[in-house]
This record gives C-alpha cells, sequence and structure tokens, in this order.
C-alpha cells in the first residue's frame, strides 16, 4: 500500500565528471522495481543531474532550502528556485544541518511550510544522539522534533519522515530492525495524533549506514518504508541494490 521510498543523500560530496559517471553507472544498474527513486546532489549540480535524469523516472531532490521566498539573503536557496530546477523533494532539518547550522524546529516548520508551497514534497528528519539513547530519552526527542516542526503544518499527505539515529549516520553502525522498527511505530504513533488519516499512508524512511547488506531486512519491517541513503549512494552498484532491495 506504501511504496516504497528510497533517496540518496550525496552531502558535500561529487564533481562533475564523478556525477555524469555515478548517474550513468546507476541508471544502467538499476532494475526495474516498486520502489520511487531520488537523488539529492548538493544543489550546485542539479541542472546537471537533471540532465542525466532526463528520461528516467528517477526524481531529484535537494538537500536543503531557505525558509524565505526571496530577497537579501546572500547564500540562500528558496523552495522555488529549486522547483524550477526540476527539484519535486527536499530534505529538511538533516542532523548535520541541526547541528552545525543550528537549525530549531521552529526554522525547520518554515522551511517545510515554503517546501510545501513551491510544489515540493519535504523529507524531515528526526533521529536521536547516542546519549539521548543512552540516557533513555530517544522516543521523547524525537516526539519533541516531531510536534516542533509539523504542528502547524497543514498538509501531511506532501510530506515524508526519515528516522535518523545521529550515532548510525556515516558511523557504520545501523540501528537493528527491530530498533528501527520500535520507533518507526512510535513516528506512526505521533503522526496519528496530527492527521490520523495521512498517518497510514505517510512513508517513513529510515536513514544511517544503510548498505546492501543490511538493507533487506530493514525495510522488511512493517513501519520502515524505505530508506535515506548517504554514503552507499555514492556507490552506483551498493545503491542500486539498495533501491532493489526496497
Ligand atoms: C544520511 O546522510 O542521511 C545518512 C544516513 O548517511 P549514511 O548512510 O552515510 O549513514
Amino acid at each position: 500500500m506504501r511504496q516504497p521510498l528510497v533517496i540518496a543523500n550525496w552531502k558535500m560530496h561529487g564533481k562533475s565528471a564523478f556525477n555524469e559517471a555515478l548517474v550513468t553507472d546507476f541508471l544502467a544498474k538499476l532494475m526495474a522495481g516498486r520502489a520511487e527513486c531520488v537523488l539529492c546532489p548538493p544543489s550546485v549540480y542539479l541542472g546537471q543531474i537533471a540532465g542525466l535524469l532526463d528520461s528516467s523516472d528517477v526524481m531529484l531532490g535537494a538537500q536543503d532550502c531557505s525558509h524565505i521566498d526571496e530577497g537579501a539573503y546572500t547564500g540562500e536557496v528558496s523552495a522555488e528556485m529549486l522547483r524550477d530546477c526540476g527539484c519535486t523533494w527536499v530534505i529538511v532539518g538533516h542532523s548535520e544541518r541541526r547541528q552545525y547550522h543550528q537549525e530549531s524546529d521552529a526554522l525547520l516548520a518554515a522551511k517545510l511550510a515554503m517546501a510545501q508551497r513551491a510544489g515540493l514534497t519535504p523529507v524531515l528528519c528526526v533521529g536521536e544522539t547516542q546519549e539521548q539513547r543512552e540516557a533513555g530519552e530517544a522516543e521523547q526527542v524525537v516526539r519533541a522534533q516531531l510536534l516542533g516542526a509539523l504542528d502547524d503544518l497543514s498538509d501531511y499527505r506532501h510530506l515524508a519522515i526519515a528516522y535518523e539515529p545521529v550515532w548510525a549516520i556515516g558511523t557504520g553502525l545501523t540501528a537493528s530492525p527491530e530498533q528501527a522498527q520500535a520507533m518507526h511505530e512510535f513516528i506512526r504513533d505521533v503522526m496519528r495524533e496530527l492527521d490520523a488519516r495521512s498517518a497510514e499512508s505517510l512513508r517513513l524512511l529510515y536513514g544511517g549506514s544503510v548498505k546492501p547488506g543490511n538493507a533487506s531486512e530493514l525495510f522488511a519491517q512493517a513501519d520502515i518504508d524505505g530508506a535515506l541513503v548517504g554514503g552507499a549512494s555514492l556507490d552506483a552498484e551498493a545503491f542500486a541494490a539498495i533501491v532493489s532491495a526496497a
């Protein structure tokens, strides 16, 4: 009932020649399957990747957007500009932006609204740190992140949520399928409180060192509807295998 969704987050990696080889190789290895797939390159390469994806079903996304529509905000990229470049998706609130750019839940709420207004589907990232998990606070932290960013959203249908435990991002540590499922189930319960009707169709992605070797087990869980993939998305064969597993 929920179509699987797998999103590549290239972070700050790539150069023109590398990007072309990666996307060409990935498209050649990608088998027709059930999953929807999105590539999120650095914003300066969106035009290049849009051209490479032109005749495929793979969609284009951005890694962030501004919370402002336009104006004298040097360095910012608006949601409308991203839409104009061919994006249909945008990642919002990745833990690296929360950590290195001090992005607050209130700011993320504004970004989500701006993204949807421009016609983009935002993917809100949530997740606890190692210390928070060890202190038994994981659910409390994730619940606060969800309510803080989503409380005022008017459209819960054009949205996805990625659960990315901070301790599993880029570390090689993965939440066990049972740990990930438990948190996904909890997230769906919180989303039922916000909008009971859309919670069942809302796609919840897991992120944190997803690889071909652990993808199938994660995707087999009832509330895991796909993945947000960092490191492994820079390897055409590995990423194609993850998409096929979904
Ligand atoms: C990410 O960047 O969202 C991520 C999950 O990274 P990785 O797959 O490398 O852990």
